[in-house]
């Protein structure tokens, strides 16, 4: 059981304002006044105009992506707050651990709020933007992670209900618990059966139940928070005493509590399905998996309290365009259902109860980005070269087969990356051949002769939830995942083998193996090919012999022996947001350690380069298709080394498009050759966001570096 940190993110009461990250010819509005460190905006702090209520408007909800937003805050005739002068911190600074962002958001869906209520106390919470764009919404708190839970805050007049909850879950523990004896007794004995009598009296102890029942009032906190803080009080006690029988009793109590906890989340699972439109989910975390099952027609976007930036969740929110902020510790504290929220997922900030102003102020910056984005759209059909000529081929990375509709209209030239583990992600058994085979089929129709790069599954680490484990990894990003995973279940392997394979007669295919680290590893996956198609032939099935055959780079084993691997591959394809965990040693889908998580460290850098030049000598094609591509500056680097295809998520793709056309290569190599003498992420971050705004300042919001 973990309670969640108070952390750093939590509780600057100066909301922000929507920055400069984001590409956008608009000025930025003018920011709130300052405040004293640790001091909350609220309606004691002269600041806000929260003495008057929100204005009555109907609540509008527009589906995502459609028509201009509607007018968030209608006039009315209450007094309208004095804007404020700006403050050096009008710009806030990109969330540490990267350069600033610098991809235009999708379209935004602002949701009116129509508060009848007084709001509470306005909160801005700082985290890690991980998909873009801004939207206003309500809050819904989903809490399902029995091994998580978190301090989730509620109102006072929730406090029945959630007594309810609670005196439901006992019920159900105690009718669990009498099933349970009664077949213990059955098969173990009355003896050993009776430690099942101790846990149902337990619950039927009314101090305890009573105890919980007072913490949920007085500390307004969910029942699961409740239970877990006062059993794991009284483990305690018992964990204080000298005695092994009081020690079986903690396993007990933990148990009883896992118990109760089960009941209580069970009832969580089905929160999602009964989201309202204009939601913003609140959660601890998320699975990729319940990311791509959101009802996107409700679910405008969302805030966790755990995430990094590369996690598979945060993958899926940017490649659905559901605007995202991760990483922020404490925001489950105090969000409860149906309080208004803002969420900026290009800063990473996220503002519960907003006052009047702050409202305003982003529901101006939110049309603004509406008519960025549609400046932005003639860009699709022109060529993506440089000022001389150079193409530079910008692809997509995709995770469901539908997606690629959108990366051809953004003006994509093809897939680069086809994440097939959501196709195990999704449903509840391991696809067979022929669902393999329907999603391939899709994509090789919706290309229409456009290059598609297909990956084998990547599962593993975060990819697959552990739980399914009997026994769950203590290191997963260091374990079975990805390659070694498919080469250990060769009958899963080769089911997705056949199915590529023969999508390949359908059109343009290419293959590609994820995380390998050794040649060994490489010849075994071309061999179990191999063998599939001998077994494809033998039964008269079509497919491409000549198949290209690539492998990801997203480990510095196979960075160092790139001169190798290009011997027996047809392409590579360069994961920095492997690479880059791999190499500094940090996990990439831990807050705690994001600030270190830096593409631009010197060896990183080494590394791509390496690559770049063995493909060079070998004639070996070369992309990268790790987030870091679809970063601007970042491209400016990439592009600089040598690479001439980059594989992003479908928003990227307009911007990337607009900075190439507007760099000559030679610009991008001689930063790049600046990049490589300089010894430290902190001075490359600040080479490439000074080259990249110079070069083409209306990327970055019309400025160019000071
Ligand atoms: C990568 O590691 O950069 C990559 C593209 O693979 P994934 O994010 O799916 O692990
Ligand atoms: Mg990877």
């Amino acid at each position: 059981m973990l309670s969640a940190a108070s952390g750093p993110a939590e509780g600057s009461a100066k909301p922000p304002g929507p920055g400069p990250t984001t590409p956008r010819p608009v000025t930025r509005p003018p920011i709130r006044a300052e405040l004293a460190p640790g001091v909350k905006a609220n309606r004691q702090t002269p600041i806000g105009p929260l003495e008057s209520p929100l204005p009555q408007t109907p609540q509008i909800h527009q589906p995502p992506h459609t028509a201009p937003p509607p007018t968030l805050l209608p006039e009315t005739d209450r007094p309208v707050p004095k804007s404020r002068k700006p403050t050096p911190d009008d710009a806030p600074p990109p969330a540490p651990g990267r350069h600033a962002p610098t991809r235009a958001a999708p379209t935004p869906t602002p949701t009116p709020i129509d508060d009848a209520q007084p709001r509470g106390e306005m909160k801005v919470y700082k985290g890690l933007p991980v998909s873009q764009g801004i939207v206003i919404g309500r809050v819904l708190v989903v809490d399902d992670d029995l091994r998580h839970v978190a301090r989730r805050a509620i109102r006072a007049d929730a406090v029945p209900r959630e007594q309810a909850r609670f005196d439901r879950a006992v019920a159900d523990s105690i009718a669990e618990i009498e099933a349970i004896h009664k077949q213990a007794e059955r098969e173990m004995g009355e003896d050993a059966a009776r430690i099942f009598l101790f846990h149902r009296g337990m619950l039927a102890d009314k101090t305890l139940v009573g105890q919980i029942r007072a913490i949920i009032a007085k500390d307004l906190v969910s029942a699961e928070w409740a239970a877990n803080q006062a059993l794991s009080e009284l483990a305690e006690h018992f964990r204080g005493k000298d005695n092994s029988v009081f020690a079986t009793k903690v396993n007990d109590i933990d148990d009883l509590a896992h118990r109760l906890t089960r009941h209580l989340l069970g009832e969580e699972k089905s929160r999602l399905a009964g989201a309202q439109e204009g939601t913003v989910v609140v959660a601890q975390d998320l699975t990729p998996s319940q990311t791509a099952g959101f009802d996107r027609s409700k679910i405008l976007g969302f805030a966790t309290n755990l995430g990094g930036r590369t996690s598979h969740t945060a993958i899926i929110a940017k490649a659905l365009e559901i605007p995202a902020v991760v990483g922020l510790q404490t925001l489950l504290r105090h969000a409860h259902d149906g309080m208004p929220i803002i969420l900026d997922g290009d800063q990473g900030t996220v503002i519960v109860n907003p006052d009047d102003e702050t409202l305003r102020t982003y529901a101006r910056h939110i049309e603004q980005q509406r008519l960025f984005r549609l400046s932005l759209s003639e860009l699709s059909d022109l060529p993506s070269i440089t000022l001389d000529g150079v193409a530079v081929h910008v692809v997509g990375n995709i995770e469901l087969p539908d997606e690629i509709l959108k990366v051809i209209k953004s003006g994509g030239e093809g897939i680069g990356l086809y994440r097939t583990e959501y196709l195990y992600l999704t449903g509840n058994a391991e696809p067979t051949e022929a669902d393999h085979y329907r999603a391939y089929k899709r994509c090789v129709e919706l290309c229409q002769g456009r290059e598609l790069v297909i990956r084998t599954v990547d599962l593993g680490a975060d990819k697959y939830t552990q739980a399914r484990e009997e026994v769950p990894e203590r290191n997963p990003f260091l374990g079975n995942r990805s390659i070694r995973y498919c080469l250990r279940s060769v009958p899963m392997f080769k089911r997705q083998l056949r199915a590529l394979l023969r999508a390949s007669a359908l059109g343009p295919v290419k293959m590609m193996f994820p995380l390998i680290t050794s040649i060994g590893e490489l010849r075994q996956a071309k061999f179990i090919l191999n063998d599939v198609m001998e077994e494809l032939e033998e039964d008269g099935h079509d497919f491409d012999r000549k198949i290209k055959v690539g492998m990801m780079v997203e480990v510095p084993s196979a960075a160092l022996l790139a001169d190798t691997f290009a011997r027996e591959v047809d392409f590579f394809s360069i994961g920095t947001n492997d690479l880059v965990q791999y190499t500094l040693a940090v996990d990439r889908i831990n807050e705690r350690v994001a600030h270190l998580y830096q593409p631009t460290h010197p060896a990183v850098i080494k590394l791509i380069r390496d690559v770049a030049r063995a493909a060079r000598r070998h004639d070996t094609p070369v992309s990268c298709c790790g987030e870091a591509a679809g970063d601007l500056e970042y491209a400016m680097l990439l592009i600089g080394l040598g690479l001439r295809t980059l594989s992003v998520v479908g928003s990227s793709i307009p911007p990337l498009k607009r900075f190439i056309r507007s760099v000559g290569i030679q610009q991008c190599e001689r930063v790049a050759r600046q990049a490589m003498s300089l010894d430290s992420d902190v001075l490359i971050s600040a080479l490439l966001r000074d080259r990249a705004r110079k070069a083409v300042p209306e990327a970055f919001d019309g400025r160019s570096a000071e």
